[in-house]
């Protein structure tokens, strides 16, 4: 007998025959005599509704308001699928975040799981009833309803099975798991048997979407087995695992691509002691996000170029807190929105050299000119004109081994 955390996405609940579906699923894992929670989103298109709704009253609404609304649609999805299982015969019972308690704290729209209170859910399960909890949402100890931030169930879902020592948390979405490269611009992706927690949490943050960020760092870092599969399929998906369990050894597991960055290029800065932390403070302060960043001095050394990249979303902001910032000196600013940030990721680069060489080289042979460079232990990203992103994504998976056959 094992104990298991499901969680399920919102394209897995997207109508009634889906959270039937899911139902049997879970039938399935009780029938086999385990202990089980289940996670749920919104049905598919909720939340984004919901958004719309609160931006819609005002745009500059209330957080604590926002959480109240866009909470809504896990209640729903909670709700009907205790019934689905009942109906199955199998004994279920719904919880809201509040009535857990999912503490978390006050930072509406992106809280921290803080505690969760498990001795009613753990002797639930024990005496066989599947606890069918509304994901994403939590509590404030202002007792305001709070959530996790966009894709916040996976979160959910971890932090229980951390919680109460599950064998195993399956995130049910509708990919068959975790992929080489985004299957939709290249055919020959493949589907990755296990990944590494390091490699994943990289992956999640570069734009592979198939687990929030937030949850892959809560597993890592309590050692929870996740698994990623599809509920539509039933095969077996891609584990999330420490390094010492991987056997095949692939120098890059991944190619991610991000298309929300955009360069911003400082011209003619005044070349003195501080003005990259004038700049990055100034940048900082703003709540602005920098990712990749270069200098580039002139032949005189009198004058520099900065170039960084931002969210899109934060291009205009940075361009007008330079512009009033009167203690840096420089010509003018460009940016660039027509950029793509592509990664390769991979542990095996800790211990084999030559991998950077490749992905230059690469994208050389395919006449693509690199924006920018930025490495870490295991990732090396290259921004590179937009146009070219699906060609430099296949280009390099083919270069790295990573066909399918
Ligand atoms: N329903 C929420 C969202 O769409 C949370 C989730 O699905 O994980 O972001
Ligand atoms: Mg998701």
């Amino acid at each position: 007998m094992s104990r298991i955390v499901m969680k399920f996405g919102g394209t897995s609940v997207a109508d009634l025959d889906r959270i039937r579906n899911v139902a049997n699923r879970v039938k399935k894992e009780v029938d086999a005599g385990n202990q089980v929670s289940v996670f749920v989103s919104a049905m598919a298109g909720t939340t984004d509704r919901l958004v719309g709704y609160v931006e819609g009253i005002s745009p500059m609404h209330d957080a604590r308001e926002y959480d109240t609304v866009v909470s809504a649609g896990e209640q729903i999805t909670a709700g009907l699928l205790a019934i689905a299982l009942q109906d199955i015969g199998v004994p279920a019972r719904s919880w809201l975040g509040w009535q857990i308690p999912m503490r978390t704290n006050k930072v509406h729209s992106a809280a921290r799981i803080e505690d969760i209170g498990t001795e009613e859910l753990i002797s639930r399960m024990e005496d066989g009833t599947v606890c069918v909890i509304a994901g994403f949402q939590g509590i404030s100890e202002d007792n305001r309803i709070t959530t996790l931030g966009r894709g916040g169930s996976d979160t959910s879902a971890v932090a229980l099975a951390a919680a109460v020592n599950a064998d195993r948390c399956d995130i049910y979405t509708d990919v068959e798991g975790v992929y080489t490269t985004d299957p939709r611009i290249v055919p020959k992706a493949r589907k990755l048997n296990k990944i590494t927690y390091e490699e994943m949490l990289e992956m999640a943050s570069l734009g592979a979407k198939v687990l929030q960020t937030r949850s892959v760092a809560m597993a890592m870092s309590h050692g929870v087995r996740v698994q990623v599969l599809s509920s539509f399929t039933n095969k077996p998906g891609t584990m999330v695992v420490d390094e010492e369990e991987i056997v095949e050894n692939q120098v890059v597991s991944g190619i991610t691509y991000a298309k929300n960055e955009a360069q911003v290029t400082i011209v003619g800065v005044k070349n003195k002691p501080g003005i990259a932390s004038d700049v990055f403070t100034l940048l900082a302060d703003n709540n602005i996000n920098v990712d990749m960043i270069i200098q580039n001095e002139t032949e005189d050394g009198r004058k520099t170029d900065l170039t960084f990249t931002v969210p899109e979303n934060d291009v205009e902001k940075s361009q007008e807190a330079l512009k009033a910032a009167s203690d840096i000196e420089f010509n003018n600013v460009i940016t660039d929105e027509n950029v793509v940030k592509i990664s390769v990721v991979g542990v095996g680069m800790r211990s084999h050299a030559g991998v950077a060489a490749t992905m230059f080289k690469t994208l050389a042979d395919k006449g693509i000119n690199i924006q920018v460079i930025s490495t870490s232990e295991i990732k090396i990203s290259v921004l590179i004109d937009a146009e070219y992103t699906e060609l430099a994504v296949r280009a390099l998976h083919t270069a790295y081994g990573l066909d399918v056959e």
